[in-house]
């Protein structure tokens, strides 16, 4: 029989990498909750016209990426192919902005019909974040701070800000125009899905990756130039926050969104170290959306950070989980005190790995010393006549020693402690420093 595989870019995470998953997790959440951002979970099917309206029929996601199925009542729903819309949607239904402000926060997978590659996949995950009831500039400050923040506290530092304004929205009308007409005069140079774009979501056409129209766009008009008076001072406003806060950032009036929905203050991270899919979070303001999906008028800012991406960077540190001690135990009888011995040091608050099935000391050892651990303990049937238990360090050339069980866990703290200073490891810390 043939095997079964997974479903086109959609990926397994395995255990291997599941540790640096949920550190990032909660590296996150700390932050998020640092500035008063509070968690909403949503659900990860809607119904297909919600992002049709929000996310905008022109857009590359609507148009040919979202996993849209008939369900068995003939309803037309959508697998979300982010969460913005979903979020406000929920917001909307229960409430949430009838004369309020909120800073929320989701996390979970995302599904586009995409063309998979490196950083490119058909379910994603993201974690998001809409600052809704505000109209700025403080917020928009204060939410580039917030990611900042992610990037200090994961310790990722080749990472780079741009921020530019699209203006309200007549200004952005007034922008499209221009756009449109330069651009109409070499668009027989332009690439394919720039002339398309071009016809639907001119705007776009900025974003494009392909060199000849890259080369074209240069020469294009500028979107700063069109920008009403009221996104001139927002933005200025935003860059003396940003400054004062000592953000490192660049103005880029070539930076534009995907999304419909977006007015004013946009804004993105990247970083050459991850090819051509370098964009790890990015986001804006999208003042109409709530008023668009129903609500009242009210404006708000989000963005959304790519957790593939995020785990493409920190990779290369050290990713394995922390064990303390691998438990060698020898002979039947020894198995029940080499439980009880593992249950102890748990409680302690170690994390041990204890040996299961039979095998002879050598590839006990082999195992032990694979596992990472700082310690060994041995536990057989010599150990159990005489009383005392060999603690063998495992990171460092130190003698093992032998201990009475009282003194077992005393032992292996120091084992521990003595490792962490020769390796120069802040003591009892998650280990991602690179
Ligand atoms: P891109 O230009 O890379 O397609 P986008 O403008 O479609 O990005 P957003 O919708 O703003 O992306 O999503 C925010 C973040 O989510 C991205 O910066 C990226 O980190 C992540 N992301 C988006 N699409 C995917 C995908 N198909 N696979 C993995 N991560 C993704
Ligand atoms: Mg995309």
């Amino acid at each position: 029989m043939s095997k079964l595989q997974s479903i086109k870019g959609m990926k397994d995470i395995l255990p291997a990498d599941v540790a640096l998953w949920q550190h990032s997790e909660a590296v996150m959440r700390t932050v998020m909750e640092a500035y008063g951002y509070r968690e909403i979970r949503l659900p990860l099917v809607e119904k297909t016209e919600l992002f049709a309206r929000s996310i905008g029929v022109q857009t590359d996601i609507v148009g040919k990426e979202m996993y849209t199925f008939t369900d068995r009542d003939g309803d037309s729903i959508t697998l979300r192919p982010e969460g913005t819309a979903g979020c406000v949607r929920a917001g909307i239904q229960h409430g949430l902005f009838h004369n309020q402000q909120q800073r929320l926060y989701y996390l979970g997978p995302m599904f586009r019909h995409e063309r998979p590659q490196r950083g490119r996949h058909r379910q994603f995950h993201q974690i998001g974040a809409e600052a809704v009831g505000w109209e700025g500039p403080d917020i928009d400050a204060e939410m580039i701070l917030l990611v900042s923040r992610i990037w200090r506290e994961l310790k990722i530092d080749e990472i780079d800000l741009e921020i530019n304004s699209l203006g309200d929205h007549d200004a952005r009308q007034r922008y499209r125009k221009k756009l449109v007409d330069f651009l109409s005069r070499y668009e027989s140079q332009l690439d394919e899905d720039s002339q398309q774009r071009l016809k639907t979501n001119p705007l776009r056409v900025l974003d494009s990756k392909v060199e000849r129209t890259k080369t074209i766009i240069a020469e294009a008009p500028n979107i700063l130039d069109s920008l009403d008076s009221y996104s001139r001072t927002h933005l200025d406003a935003l860059q003396e926050y940003l400054s004062a806060a000592g953000i490192q950032y660049r103005v880029n009036s070539r930076l534009v969104r995907g999304l419909d929905y977006y007015s004013q203050t946009v804004f993105e991270w990247s970083s050459s170290r991850l090819g051509a899919q370098g964009t790890v979070c990015a986001g804006g303001r999208y003042d109409g959306l709530v008023e668009e999906l129903g609500g009242k008028s009210t404006p708000a800012i989000g963005f959304a950070l790519g957790f593939e991406r995020l785990i493409e960077l920190l990779s290369s540190r050290a990713n394995e989980m922390r064990i303390d001690v691998y438990l060698v135990i020898l002979g039947s009888i020894a198995k029940r005190t080499g439980l009880v011995i593992g249950e102890e040091l748990r409680d302690a608050g170690l994390n041990v790995v204890s040996h299961c099935g039979e095998s002879g000391i050598k590839s006990q050892m082999k195992r032990a010393d694979k596992s990472n651990a700082h310690a060994a303990i041995l536990v057989g049937e010599d150990e159990l006549k005489s009383g005392t238990f060999v603690v063998k360090p495992l990171r460092s050339g130190r003698e093992q020693i032998s201990v009475t069980k009282e003194r077992l866990l005393e032992a292996v703290r120091d084992v521990i402690d003595r490792s962490e200073v020769e390796e120069n490891k802040p003591a009892r810390s998650v280990e991602f420093n690179g």
